[in-house]
């Protein structure tokens, strides 16, 4: 193995011609043993091995004497193991230690509930570990260290570089990923730059080749930083290109509509709509019908909370359809939202001039079919409805806008069968959404939309209009009591008692246990209801108009009134099993109360376990920003399982982060739109390799989008 310093690259080797996606056999010491441990790494291209980035270095070119490590220092020591031990102190709890010393002091490695790292090592082994430097109980530690056995490398020879980390697999040695990875460094690293050198130079970010190198075998740790920026410019680079493509794409096909927006059924609706819009509203509403106005396709997402009026904006949407003599489909993810609609808007656009019909999956058969009829004939302009609208049976005369609302909640294809109904023309697109999307998602995931934001709720009461508490298991008796307090004054409440991530069934019939014991333990003397998306939809409707009605005091739901319920007399809302909720999903849920001019309580039922749990019920306790919210959520999850990343067929982020990289983020949006505004093909030869990296990435899109 060379080390690090010498790492050369072969400019003129017929190799580096190649692009990366050569199968990883071609790397030498690549065998059919050792290809198939990397493709358990989900590594099967040269391109994928060199993207497959250290987790961290053990720094053997700086080493000091354990004595000399600050505490809180980051540091890598070589020692002896002296001792190992695995202590138990509780079942389901082991603590393993491992002493390491040299001759100026001893550190040890703390592991919890790892006691296969026991047998890793033996003592007397020579070893170098690496870790943060705590002081604990008056002894020297590193909690969750790595530690490298030197010996059977060669030991002196390592001493001296920095060792990259990688996560690796059964059959496939630390040593040996590391010898092969140095290998394709050298003879494939490389690659033609995307970036063109003027950009290169604007943004001082080194060359592509230059990063490769330094990411995988730095010389010294502050290479490490430059190179990581690099690339992770490279991967928000990536991302933006796609989506800027797609959206050049669009305005390049010329059959999207010019709506007329200012006709009489738009003046008529604002002269109908019995309240003056907010600041925000009149934006959106502008912004929307100047899209609509263009003869391009609109592409935009209205973002807001749940109460922030975005119906009331779509409506004008709607409208200008209707004045223009084209149709208009909003579809909604459940038939309680979509009920929601007809009941909140239909009125002012039927006194407008707008004809509209619901279709849903329970409308019934004769009165579909002569939807069906008038949809097709344009005597309707516009449809609500749910998935039912997709169906290949629904046919509109002239479709020329398409309102989709929590569009996270329909696939793909979901989304695009209800654009692809425009019959020869591009519909309009608008999406709403309630979740509170951070921007640097807005900005990735759905990149190529246009963003209109409703930031305040219309005659808001101000944050402490609703009190968010977290109640331990001994307040339970104690929130009951509010919550009966506030039946008496004449108000109303929610028990939302759903098991996220369970099935429908179980958790239909946790609810159904729940709202039993209710009306027979706790409130005898109120009237419990009980609301789950496995009842008939006659029946929830029934359940929600007695809701409404004032029937029922105290509504026993599961998850399906996240969205959309709006009943202004309900005040009190308690959740059970907080913790096990995402920020987001409880912030939903609060904006279902406080609606009205009665304050709101939000009763949280939450026993954290965890820090992470801990913080954030902290934070939907103190936060009511919906926005600031989102960005705690997802500092607080981390970014592996944000919905919609991995199916959005975008190129994985592996140094790029939605967190604390907005400049970057920034930096390579507007990159890559001057570069296609310049160069709308990319035709220029400075930009041939970034049109080849353009057309992989599409293709690998494209098949996530179908697949
Ligand atoms: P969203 O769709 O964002 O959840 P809606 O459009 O359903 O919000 O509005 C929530 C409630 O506020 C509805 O009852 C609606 O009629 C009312 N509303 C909307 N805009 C205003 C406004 N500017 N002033 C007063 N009330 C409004
Ligand atoms: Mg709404």
């Amino acid at each position: 193995m060379s080390t690090g310093s010498a790492a050369v690259f072969r400019a003129s080797d017929p190799r580096c011609a190649e692009t990366w996606d050569c199968p990883v056999e071609r790397v030498r010491h690549v065998d059919a043993r050792r290809a198939e441990a990397l493709a358990k790494l989900g590594i099967r291209t040269v391109g994928d091995l060199l993207s497959h980035y250290p987790f961290r270095y053990l720094d053997l070119s700086a080493l000091k004497p354990i004595r000399d490590v600050p505490f809180g220092a980051e540091a890598t020591v070589v020692g002896t193991v002296a001792d190992i031990r695995v202590k138990e102190p509780r079942p389901r709890l082991s603590i393993t230690e491992i002493a390491v010393a040299d001759e100026t002091a001893v550190v040890v490695g703390v592991w919890f509930n790892q006691p296969y790292m026991a047998q890793r090592f033996v003592v007397g082994d020579r070893v170098a570990m690496a870790g943060t430097m705590v002081l604990d109980y008056g002894l020297r530690q590193m909690k969750n260290p790595f530690v490298e056995r030197l010996g059977s490398d060669g030991g002196p020879v390592l001493l001296g570089r920095i060792l990259p980390v990688y996560r690796t697999t059964d059959g496939l040695s630390t040593a040996w990923l590391r010898r092969i990875i140095e290998s394709a460094v050298a003879d494939f690293g490389c690659v033609p730059d995307p970036l063109p050198a003027g950009l290169r130079a604007r943004r001082g970010l080194p060359p592509l080749r230059w990063a490769l190198r330094a990411i995988h075998l730095p010389r010294s740790i502050d290479e490490v930083g430059s190179a990581r920026r690099r690339l992770a410019y490279q991967e928000h680079f990536d991302v933006q290109l796609l989506v800027a493509a797609r959206k050049h794409a669009r305005a390049a096909a010329s059959q999207a509509v010019s709506h007329v927006v200012d006709g009489p059924r738009v003046t008529a609706l604002s002269r109908e709509i019995p309240f003056p819009l907010t600041d925000d509203q009149q934006r959106a509403v502008r912004e929307i019908l100047a899209d609509m106005a263009a003869p391009r396709p609109m592409s935009r997402m209205l973002l807001g909370d749940v109460g922030s009026g975005k119906t009331a904006v779509a409506a004008f949407a709607l409208a200008a359809a209707a004045d223009s003599g084209g149709q208009a489909a909003m579809m909604a993810p459940t038939e309680v939202l979509a009920e929601q609609y007809v009941r909140s808007i239909g009125p002012w656009l039927s006194k407008a001039g707008v004809r509209w019909a619901l279709l849903t999956g329970s409308t019934p058969r004769s009165e579909r079919s002569d939807t069906l009829a008038r949809a097709a004939s344009r005597q309707v302009d516009v449809l609500f409805g749910t998935h039912a609208l997709i169906q290949r049976d629904v046919e509109f005369a002239r479709l020329t806008l398409v309102v989709v609302d929590e569009q996270h909640r329909f696939g793909v294809e979901q989304r695009l069968g209800l654009r692809a109904k425009g019959a020869g023309v591009m519909p309009d697109l608008l999406v709403m959404t309630a979740t509170p999307i951070p921007r640097s998602l807005a900005l990735t995931l759905y990149g190529d939309l246009d963003a209109s934001y409703l930031r305040v709720r219309p005659g808001a009461r101000g944050p402490g209009h609703v009190v968010t508490r977290i109640v331990p298991r001994a307040g339970r008796a104690e929130a009951y009591e509010r919550l009966r307090q506030a039946v008496r004054e004449g108000r109303q409440a929610y028990v939302v008692c759903a098991l996220v991530d369970e099935s429908d069934s179980a958790e239909a019939r946790a609810a159904t246990r729940e709202a039993h014991r209710l009306q027979t333990a706790v409130f005898p003397d109120l009237r419990v209801g009980l609301l789950t998306g496995r009842m008939r939809p006659a029946e929830k409707r029934d359940v929600m108009r007695r809701f409404v009605a004032g029937e029922i005091d105290v509504l026993v739901s599961t998850t399906v009134i996240e969205v959309g319920v709006d009943v202004p007399n309900a005040t009190v809302m308690i959740v059970e099993n907080g913790e096990r909720y995402g920020l987001a999903q409880l912030h939903q849920l609060r904006g279902r109360i406080g609606r009205g001019e009665h304050p709101g309580e939000f009763l949280v039922f939450a026993d954290p376990k965890t820090e992470e749990g801990r913080e954030r019920m902290r934070a939907i306790a103190e936060t009511s920003d919906g926005f600031a919210l989102a960005e705690a959520d997802l500092r607080l999850r981390g970014e592996g399982d944000i919905t919609g990343v991995r199916q959005s067929g975008l190129p994985p982020f592996r140094l790029a982060s939605f967190t604390g990289q907005e400049d970057l983020l920034l930096a390579a949006r507007e990159d890559a739109a001057a570069i296609l505004e310049s160069d709308p093909s990319l035709a220029l030869p400075a930009h041939a390799p970034l049109s080849e990296r353009l057309r992989a990435m599409q293709a690998e899109a494209t098949a996530v989008d179908s697949g």
